[in-house]
């Protein structure tokens, strides 16, 4: 196990000056702990199993060594696949490998679920350099001849303990079923269940472990506070907060996804800039949201813990937890969305009494008492006007309302054409009801586009028909 940082300049590292020149123009000035450690046995061609959280800079230590292996290479072959749980990280690490590749011609190409794959078939078809996969969409596109990867040499999985969680390890499992032995393999995982432990001696060779007797623990620059609320009033005092603060990009966490929407509706409502991002959304509707995000159009991104996985937004000043997450790690994903890579951060969690037993559990995790805070002013005995939550019977038999009123609605329609059809004039409307009318106009689910119209003359070479 290796531990200490011996790097503190990039120069130090032997790697191509076109690369270094990227690192300068990203203004990183240091290596960060984990790519002082992993950075200079990748470039010896070593394995490693590291255990690195989201946050530590480790796109960058795993990036730059493959770069660095492939730039005297000949170009058209796809030599590095980099496997990561979600969209949005899959973007991301896409993203941030060709700004490190920028003066060089190498770059990467992502690929996931829920948008167009024609532009990701390109990709496989020219070879790009490094293709960056969610597991599901890489086995769809896998069973086409253009996705054979054959001329691989490096293998990563990132955040494997998200991929375990998100129940990714048996499509995991058959890309590397699929793919040849690659020369060399790393694992990167922020902790280290069992699972994952089994998984990398299966696909690494003496790998060199880094950081893993340490538990995963929450940057350091991160300030965390804690405000004991009634739950009815977390909505009331969150806005209260904002109000007083003027952290201008916030990452607000709920537990679930009617819980994001509602806060996400009742944010909106009182006029603050705010989008959201959860798995019941498309792809679009994400990546729009993470866009507007980003640039400043909206001030608050309401997230579920799965969708939020691995976004980075440079100077994220504050992460709320609007509900205190069940796991400690979830926890320390959340917060290393601020105070990444040195910087500093505000974590803010909103406690109802029910939620202390996760919030102690937390602590004794990150080996800190997170200080309680009052806010003056705030009335913490008065009743909201609204409830925040629907209960999940009550929104099913709204649904089944609203469907025994689109059908009766249907029905009428279909009686009136008919009558229409003999030649006798019916009352009523007959325009303007129709079942599209009558839903909500804030509908967010709006589906995943069709995920694929192959080609006729492209011939699946297996017939497992998954799809993802
Ligand atoms: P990652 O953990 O790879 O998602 O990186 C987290 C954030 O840290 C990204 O915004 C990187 O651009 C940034 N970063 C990575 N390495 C460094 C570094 N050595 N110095 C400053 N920022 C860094």
């Amino acid at each position: 196990m290796i531990s200490s940082v011996p790097h503190s300049d990039f120069h130090s590292f032997d790697l191509h000056r076109d690369l270094v020149r990227g690192i300068d123009d990203l203004g990183f000035v240091k290596p960060t702990p984990i790519q002082g450690l992993a950075i200079p046995p990748l470039l010896d061609d070593r394995d490693v199993l590291a255990a690195a959280a989201t946050g530590s800079g480790k796109t960058a230590a795993f990036g730059l060594p493959i770069l660095n292996r492939f730039l005297g290479m000949r170009r058209g072959t796809t030599r590095a696949l980099v496997l990561a749980p979600t969209r949005e990280l899959a973007a991301q690490i896409a993203e941030h490998l060709n700004e490190l590749a920028r003066h060089t011609r190498l770059s990467a190409a992502a690929v996931f679920g829920g948008v167009n794959p024609s532009p990701q078939e390109r990709a496989f078809r020219q070879g790009v350099d490094v293709l960056v996969a969610t597991p599901g969409r890489l086995l769809d596109h896998m069973q086409y001849d253009y996705a054979r990867l054959s001329g691989l040499e490096v293998l990563v999985l990132d955040e494997a303990d998200r991929m375990l969680d998100m129940g990714f390890l048996p499509d995991v499992r058959r890309v590397i079923s699929q793919i040849p032995r690659p020369k060399q393999t790393m694992l990167f995982s922020a902790t280290m269940p069992e699972p994952i432990v089994k998984l990398s001696r299966e696909m690494l060779h003496e790998p060199l472990a880094l950081n893993i007797d340490r538990k995963s623990e929450p940057a350091k620059g991160i300030t965390h506070q804690v405000y004991p609320v009634p739950a009815k009033l977390k909505s009331s005092l969150l806005v209260e907060l904002l109000a007083r603060n003027d952290f201008d990009s916030v990452l607000a966490f709920t537990r679930t996804k009617h819980r994001a929407n509602r806060l996400a509706d009742l944010l909106e409502k009182r006029g603050v800039r705010c989008t959201r991002i959860h798995g019941n959304r498309s792809q679009n509707r994400r990546t729009e949201a993470l866009k507007g995000f980003k640039d400043g159009t909206y001030r608050v991104m309401v997230a579920t813990d799965i969708a939020a996985r691995g976004i980075d937004v440079e100077e994220l000043a504050l992460v709320v937890n609007f509900d205190v997450p069940h796991l400690p790690e979830d926890y320390i994903h959340r917060v290393g969305r601020t105070a990444r890579a040195d910087a500093k951060g505000v974590a803010l969690s909103l406690v109802s009494p029910e939620e202390e037993k996760d919030l102690r559990s937390i602590e004794r995790h990150i080996r800190t008492r997170i200080r309680r805070i009052k806010l003056d002013g705030f009335d913490y005995r008065r009743n909201p006007n609204e409830r925040f939550e629907i209960p999940i019977a009550e929104r099913i038999a709204e649904i089944r309302k609203r469907k025994a009123e689109d059908r009766a609605r249907s029905r009428e329609n279909a009686e009136r054409r008919a009558a229409r059809q003999q030649g006798t004039p019916q009352p009523g409307p007959a325009r303007g009801d129709s079942r599209r009318d009558n839903r909500p106009a804030n509908r967010d689910d709006g589906g995943n586009q069709p995920l694929r119209r192959w080609r006729s003359d492209q011939r699946p070479n297996n017939r497992r028909g998954r799809r993802y």
